[in-house]
């Protein structure tokens, strides 16, 4: 009889003890995972210690239901991580550890310990061409499926016939693999790897002779100053080990494009991990990642939590990029976490952005950070120059001054490619009543709703409600609505009256709904026919758009004035990466932006010192302001139907800091006494989906101290009636304050 200790999917803050009845007690074992009946359920959880020396008596103690693993699906290395992140985010650790497996692991599927049969293409296979399966269209389809991955036998015969695969078989194109995964033992290079420039070649140089060892390197490079040559040529060596690699990048960059560029270079298995993924394509990646057969990863956010048998090394690429915060349930942020994980696996990890995070250059200052930079574009070509179009006093058409307009044209006409930046979706923000004024508003949300022409609708941009468009106005019953402000929608339905003559692509979250439309739209954009491409914030992150010579920003002026300590860190980052795109293949780049604010202190900044210098001059200001990174914060958030009873729930927590400080004066407690709070105060968006919103924002330079103060927190809050009368979350180093 063993008792387990258990952590369990379910948000309180504790570990449940089972008994299990076993013949074998080494069978069961720290990280497997078990059933457990939970309340009137069975739960999916772990095993997280064995015959802990605290538990109850176990008479009353309920039985595990079943054993699922007879190996543990969480090894001790990612335990480590686990457990390290429930304790920095103050996040359940079962709900943590649940998070981190594939949803058929959490939802208890087996694995699957025999020999998996696996078909793959031989050598032979490989090279042949479809003329071959000339005369059988359903060798063709099974041949084709097989070039793109390699199939489970189960998988190939839930979509083709056993005689179709035996006829592979017997023509000796496939082989039926009975290891179930064959790690990859050498690698060959396809292509050859370019000659590396002196500042590439020192980075590359760093990171190789760090490899066994755990150590942190920040890759700051200019746009097209060459930032993947330099991850390709690092990652040569981990492969000649026969160690793995993970490379993450933000939720939209992870295209066939990045995914082409590595497999070009590289023959040994590959894989990606992203939210569009179906279940069992995410197990058996998870497995693959586990067995050490997949060689490079790369994954969105949550790839950092899968087993690898053998991490070599780590690489995040835009690793400012705001996607590698999860934003909702367990509040990671995967820059952070990835460091700690390089720190467990023992490798180095190698951090590359053109506008690093204040964080990772804060860090660098720290002397926590190796700095390698890459001044210049790898190719003859320069960075772009950003030229100022004063908006003020001029004859708008459609929002674009002749000027830009006539440039636009120029680019056009000589054969290029233009890209239009406007960093809102939909025809217009709002719709407004030309007799009263009256805006149309989200019934749910303290915001206006976005006129959508082509879906005729207005779509709330904050909880996605929708409505028909409304023929009267809502408090004069006018029918005189009209648009207000521009969103890509409508530049792309004006562009097409301005400049009929050229094709238009549209980038934005409607625009690529569908599944593949934004490969087709990079396609079309790939392909070099002169267009014009309109996109929001989507366009900035990390695509290479070869024969775009023009960069117009259409509108950024809002961003300049918002209440957000992070926005001028924001702005610069987006304008500097839209930028970027200009100007990367062989004719040199051009970035217009408009804005009535030509003066605006953090435009003159970026434009003429560039990022880098804007961003240590942000950094000095952030020293004076003591914000982050010169202190931590988190921050607690509560949601509900009675504004008042948030702000009541949140006072209780400050009243509780204040009592803390105020005994830490008295009894000379240093290290609590360091926590300073802003709040509650309702947020910027006080009403979001019905519910009221209110934010107490806690601050220290003293990481321990906040936590301690967090952790006394949390247990007040365990304990206060009001806790269930609202929904709330703690956000540790949150990035969204709206
Ligand atoms: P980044 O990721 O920094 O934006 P890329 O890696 O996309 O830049 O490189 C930009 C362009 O420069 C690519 O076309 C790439 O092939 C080319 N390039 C990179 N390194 C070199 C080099 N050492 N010599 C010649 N061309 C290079
Ligand atoms: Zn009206
Ligand atoms: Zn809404």
């Amino acid at each position: 009889m063993l008792i387990v200790r258990v952590a369990l999917p379910v948000p309180l803050r504790q570990h449940f003890d089972y008994q299990l009845e076993t013949d074998d007690p080494t069978g069961v074992k720290v990280g497997a995972r078990v059933l457990v009946p939970f309340g009137k359920r069975q739960l999916v959880g772990i095993v997280w210690q064995i015959n802990p020396i605290d538990s109850f008596d176990s008479n009353s103690l309920k039985n595990v239901s079943a054993l699922l693993d007879p190996v543990p699906v969480l090894g001790p290395k990612l335990r480590d991580l686990l457990s390290f992140a429930s304790d920095y985010y103050h996040h359940p650790l079962g709900d943590v550890l649940t998070s981190a497996l594939p949803a058929l692991l959490r939802e208890g599927r087996l694995l699957d310990n025999e020999k998996h049969k696996l078909v793959r293409l031989t050598n032979c296979g490989r090279e042949q061409q479809p003329e071959l399966f000339r005369r059988s269209a359903k060798q063709l389809a099974l041949w084709q499926a097989l070039l793109t991955s390699d199939l489970t036998e189960a998988e190939v015969l839930a979509e083709h016939s056993r005689t179709t695969l035996n006829q592979l078989l017997e023509k000796n194109l496939v082989e039926l693999v009975s290891e179930p995964f064959t790690p990859f033992v050498h690698q060959t290079e396809k292509q050859k790897a370019l000659q590396l420039n002196p500042a590439q070649a020192l980075a590359v140089t760093a990171v190789v002779q760090a490899l066994g060892s755990f150590s942190r390197f920040l890759l700051e490079g200019v746009t097209g100053s060459g930032k993947t040559e330099v991850y390709l040529q690092a990652i040569a060596p981990v492969l000649a080990k026969g160690q793995q690699v993970l490379v993450l990048v933000p939720e939209i960059g992870l295209t066939p494009q990045t995914l082409a560029r590595f497999e070009k270079r590289f023959a040994v298995p590959m894989q990606s991990w992203h939210s569009n993924m179906t279940d069992s394509e995410r197990l058996r990646a998870w497995q693959r990642s586990q067995s050490g057969d997949a060689a490079i990863t790369i994954g969105t956010r949550s790839a950092l939590f899968l087993p690898f048998r053998n991490l070599g090394l780590l690489i995040i690429d835009e690793e400012h990029d705001q996607s590698l915060k999860q934003q909702d349930g367990f509040r990671y942020h995967a820059r952070d976490l990835a460091v700690k994980r390089a720190s467990i696996e023992q490798c180095p990890i190698l951090l590359g952005s053109a506008t690093p995070s204040l964080e990772s250059l804060y860090n660098v200052q720290q002397k926590k950070f190796s700095h390698l930079p890459l001044p210049e574009r790898a190719t003859s070509q320069l960075v772009p120059q950003i030229e100022l179009i004063d908006l003020k006093q001029q004859v708008l058409k459609h929002g674009l001054a002749d000027g830009t307009l006539a440039q636009m044209r120029q680019h056009l006409s000589r054969g290029n490619q233009v890209m239009m930046f406007l960093n809102r979706r939909g025809f217009a923000p709002a719709l407004i009543c030309h007799e009263c004024g009256w805006l149309t508003e989200c019934l749910h949300c303290s915001a206006f709703t976005t006129y959508h022409k082509q879906s005729r609708q207005l779509v709330c941009h904050h909880c996605a409600a929708t409505r028909p468009v409304p023929h009267q106005c809502g408090a004069c019953g006018s029918t005189q609505l009209a648009p207000v402000g521009q969103g890509t929608e409508q530049l792309e339905e004006q562009l097409a009256k301005l400049i009929p003559d050229f094709p238009i692509t549209r980038l934005d979250r409607d625009s690529i709904r569908r599944k593949g439309s934004l490969e087709a739209h990079l396609a079309t954009i790939q392909s070099g026919v002169p267009q014009l491409v309109i996109g929001t914030q989507m366009l900035a992150k990390g695509h290479h758009f070869p024969n775009v010579t023009l960069v117009v920003i259409v509108d950024v002026d809002g961003a300049l004035y918002s209440s957000d300590f992070r926005a001028a860190e924001q702005l610069a980052q987006l304008l500097t990466q839209v930028s970027g795109r200009a100007g990367r293949g062989d004719v040199a780049g051009k970035v217009l932006l408009q804005t009535h604010y030509p003066g605006h202190p953090l435009l003159q900044d970026v434009i003429q010192n560039g990022y880098s210098a804007f961003a240590r001059s942000a950094l000095r200001e952030r020293q004076q302001t003591q914000l982050p990174p010169y202190q931590f914060m988190a921050m607690f958030r509560a949601e509900g139907l009675d504004s008042a009873i948030c702000q009541l729930w949140l006072s209780e927590l400050q009243q509780i800091c204040a009592g803390q400080m105020q005994a830490a004066t008295q009894t000379a407690v240093q290290a609590v006494q360091r926590v300073q709070w802003l709040g509650p105060v309702k947020a910027p968006l006080e009403r979001k989906a019905g519910k009221y919103r209110w934010q107490l924002q806690l601050f220290s330079p003293d990481r321990k101290a906040l936590h301690q103060l967090l952790e006394m927190l949390l247990s007040h809050i365990q304990k206060s009636a009001l806790s269930r009368k609202l929904k709330w979350q703690l956000d540790v180093d949150p990035l969204d304050l709206s």
